[in-house]
């Protein structure tokens, strides 16, 4: 394996940190415009959603075979259905801990290189992807620019799941920065929860 392939994580996670501090403040506010490119920034721009998207790509890779696509495909479908739900019945309680649980345990599952069956990985992440969903179609303008801007949210998920898959490839073999790397975003969903 290359060098240089295996500093990405590490500087990747270290480019984060100036992001830590810039924490998601409560979800509002945030978003210039309610179109396409201010939901295609969103995700790249919250530090909670970019973690947990990179997870959910990163796993995959880590469980092979069908969870590769199964699990990706599950989160960003899944939190489009919700974000539809909560459009028109508002936030669900404890959508802010959901988020951070999200973390934590893909970054645990992430750490341990846990392998649950195909369909079990697709249920937890369904249930993460509906925390992530229901915040932003509670708050989504009822104009037209309201579905632009889900759509931009979905394309950039979609985008940070494949960055995720490709970290993850570029970690097979590489047991140990994995780890690493999963025990930072755990770790990062741990401030979340104190925040
Ligand atoms: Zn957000």
């Amino acid at each position: 394996m290359n060098r240089i392939l295996r500093l990405v994580p590490i500087v990747g996670l270290a480019l984060l940190f100036p992001v830590l501090a810039h924490a998601h403040p409560g979800h509002e506010g945030h978003d210039l415009t309610w179109d396409f490119d201010g939901g295609f920034a969103h995700p790249l721009t919250g530090w909670d959603h970019l973690l947990t998207m990179i997870a959910v790509g990163l796993w995959a890779a880590q469980l092979g075979a069908r969870a590769r696509w199964l699990v990706p495909s599950a989160f960003v479908s899944v939190m489009a259905l919700a974000a539809i739900f909560g459009h028109f019945f508002g936030t669900i309680p404890g959508t802010e801990q959901g988020i951070a649980a999200s973390i934590l345990t893909l970054g645990l599952l992430i750490a341990t290189t846990a392998r649950l069956p195909v369909a079990a990985s697709v249920a937890l992440v369904g249930v993460f992807a509906i925390f992530h969903g229901v915040a932003h179609g509670a708050e989504m303008s009822t104009t037209a620019g309201g579905f632009s801007y889900g759509a931009g949210f979905v394309a950039a998920t979609a985008l940070l799941h494949g960055v995720g898959l490709g970290l993850g490839f570029a970690l097979k073999g590489q047991p140990t920065i994995a780890r690493f790397a999963g025990g930072g975003i755990a770790a990062a969903g741990v401030v979340l929860f104190a925040a």
